[in-house]
């Protein structure tokens, strides 16, 4: 294995980068894309479940203000409605009005958010006692009311006769916390005459938030001109009567008339989705918020799964392109050992075949020198031994006749023997080429040679149709000669020699030949050891013989190209049959 630490730390970027080159890097390459096009997607996904989310609550928060725009507007027009009859019955001047006190006071009835009516004349004071539901009587009390903001805001805005929603006050007359809601009562003279003042309990507002909050963080308010708290949920109390700076008032949001705003309320501190809606007939806005955290909360949760999924996805994909990249080197490695050491065992067997070549050619050489040079006494031995026995034959005993006769078929025995040496020497010596041959012609040339031996045995040579063949024409005979030789010299003695020569064209441009003859038959056992050169199954006395044919016949094909082989069984003939290529 190659450690990964080359080039510093154990799977440092650096480290990785060093450690191989880019064709190593394939695996890590792969890798970080397919982790970038995943990443990819993962993030567009998520910004897009993002605004998704987002949008939902922007549509439920909007959907939670109308509602209260319409519960809000709905008990605004009833008790604005009343206090248009107030104004249009009433007259300072002639106040109070005992009659018309009673009617108010039963219409109170129906009012429970109306704490209390109150009649004022132009110059801010109050007349009479306030008008109360039958069983809330206030008591009478001469109140200065002309400093009060919604006196201020009335008087200011006459001719208008618009109903002035005031800040909340604490009421001079009742102590309780109240929205006064103030409208103008003109005199028969057309000018202001006074006003009429509700007191709101505040409560009545934030019931109707109530059933709107979607969360408390989130929470939901009523505001007034400038942003001030009429009503909000939760924290009711603290912030009645506040103003807080408020986005929903300034630049292009304080234009429209509803919407979404994102900010971090200044009320509470919460970052949230916040759908306003200003009323249409009264300047009131309402408020819903839903939390950002709240909002997110899904997405939050499936981006940490998801991211935490992504991040083993990753380690893993890293992990296996490091092992794959590390595989990859080493292979490679491998392969590159592999074919050195094979490149290195082709040089040594060729230096070895070389070497082998030579010392065979030596060897040869040695044999082809021996025997030629063999020759030379042998002859002489031979023809002293034959003039030994012409001369004197006879004339010693008859053992002597013996020994001498002995020793002529020795000489005789040996110089076969060194001939058929010499042949086989030659074989590799004779540099003569192939060439297209007739075979039939040189099969003929081969029976011709054997015409005593075919003579003497009575043998029968036929021949098939033999095709032209590749090769140096004498070694063609020689082997022609060898083997119809064998076919009739290891004849069955209980029948005549019948030998087969024939031919059939094979499909790669090769023609095989074969020699049948009905003779002895060789054992299974031997059929690979009859080409050896010396090798005999029989001794001179039963057949003679040097073993160098088949040995012979052997060199000859393989230096064709060709192969050669037996199918033989004692007592059913033997068949050899060889393979030349076609001529
Ligand atoms: P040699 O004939 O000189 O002994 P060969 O190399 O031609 O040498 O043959 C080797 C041996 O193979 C022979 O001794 C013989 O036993 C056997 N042999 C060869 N040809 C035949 C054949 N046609 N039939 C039976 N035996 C054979």
């Amino acid at each position: 294995m190659i450690p990964l630490t080359q080039g510093g730390g154990r799977f440092t970027i650096l480290g990785m980068i060093r450690y191989s080159t880019f064709r190593h890097a394939r695996g890590r390459l792969a890798a970080a894309l397919l982790m970038a096009v995943i990443t990819a997607n993962w993030a567009w996904q998520g910004w897009r479940d993002y605004h998704l989310d987002i949008g939902e609550f922007e549509v439920l928060g909007q959907s939670l203000a109308r509602a209260a725009d319409y519960q809000i507007d709905g008990s605004m027009r009833s008790m604005d409605t009343l206090l248009s009859e107030v104004a249009n019955r009433v007259h300072p001047a002639r106040w109070p009005d005992p009659k018309l006190e009673a009617w108010f006071q039963a219409r109170l009835v129906a009012f429970p958010e109306l704490r209390n009516i109150n009649i004022i004349d132009a110059s801010g004071h109050m007349v009479g006692r306030p008008i109360t539901a039958p069983d809330r009587t206030m008591p009478t009390r001469s109140v200065d009311l002309s400093d009060r903001e919604y006196f201020k805001r009335v008087r200011d805005a006459f001719p208008s006769q618009a109903l002035v929603i005031g800040r909340p006050v604490q009421s001079r007359v009742s102590g309780l916390s109240s929205i006064p809601l103030a409208r103008a009562i003109v005199g028969p003279d057309g000018g202001l005459a006074g006003m009429v003042v509700a007191g709101v309990d505040p409560e009545i507002f934030r019931q109707k938030l109530e059933s709107v909050v979607f969360e408390e963080a989130g929470g939901a308010a009523l505001l007034g001109q400038d942003g001030v708290f009429l009503a909000r949920v939760p924290r009711h109390e603290e912030t009645l009567g506040r103003t807080f700076p408020n986005p929903l008032f300034d630049g292009e949001l304080g234009k429209l008339r509803a919407g979404v705003a994102h900010f971090v309320s200044p009320a509470d501190g919460n970052d949230k989705i916040t759908a306003f809606r200003r009323l249409e007939r009264y300047p009131l806005m309402v408020t819903v918020g839903i939390t950002k955290a709240t909002a997110l909360a899904r997405w939050r949760r499936q981006s940490y799964v998801e991211g935490g999924i992504l991040a083993a996805l990753a380690l893993a994909l890293a992990v296996l392109a490091v092992q794959y990249d590390r595989r990859s080197l080493a292979n490679t490695r491998l392969t590159g050992q592999l074919a050195a050491s094979r490149d290195e065992l082709e040089a040594q067997v060729e230096e070895r075949t070389a070497h082998l070549a030579a010392s065979n050619a030596e060897l040869e050489q040695f044999a082809y020198v021996a025997s030629h040079d063999l020759q030379e006494p042998l002859r002489t031995i031979t023809s002293f031994l034959q003039l030994l026995q012409r001369r004197y034959g006879g004339q010693l005993d008859s053992q002597a006749d013996e020994y001498i006769a002995f020793a002529v078929s020795g000489a005789r025995r040996m110089s076969l023997l060194i001939n058929d040496v010499l042949a086989f020497s030659r074989i590799g010596r004779q540099s003569g080429d192939a060439e297209s041959c007739d075979t039939a012609a040189l099969a003929r040339a081969a029976v011709t040679a054997l015409e005593t031996a075919i003579a003497e045995s009575g043998a029968t040579v036929t021949m098939g149709e033999l095709p032209p063949v590749r090769c140096v024409p004498a070694q063609l005979q020689s082997l022609f000669q060898n083997l119809i030789g064998n076919g009739i010299k290891y004849r069955d003695p209980h029948r005549p020699p019948v030998v087969v020569v024939s031919a059939r064209v094979l499909d790669d441009a090769l023609v095989e030949i074969a020699v049948a003859d009905n003779g002895i038959g060789i054992e299974p056992q031997y059929h690979e050891r009859i080409f050896g050169i010396f090798q005999r199954l029989h001794t001179s006395d039963s057949y003679p013989g040097t073993g160098i044919g088949l040995a012979l016949c052997r060199k000859i094909v393989d230096r064709h190209g060709g192969r050669i082989g037996v199918e033989s069984a004692p007592g059913r003939g033997t068949i050899i049959r060889f393979t030349l290529p076609a001529g």
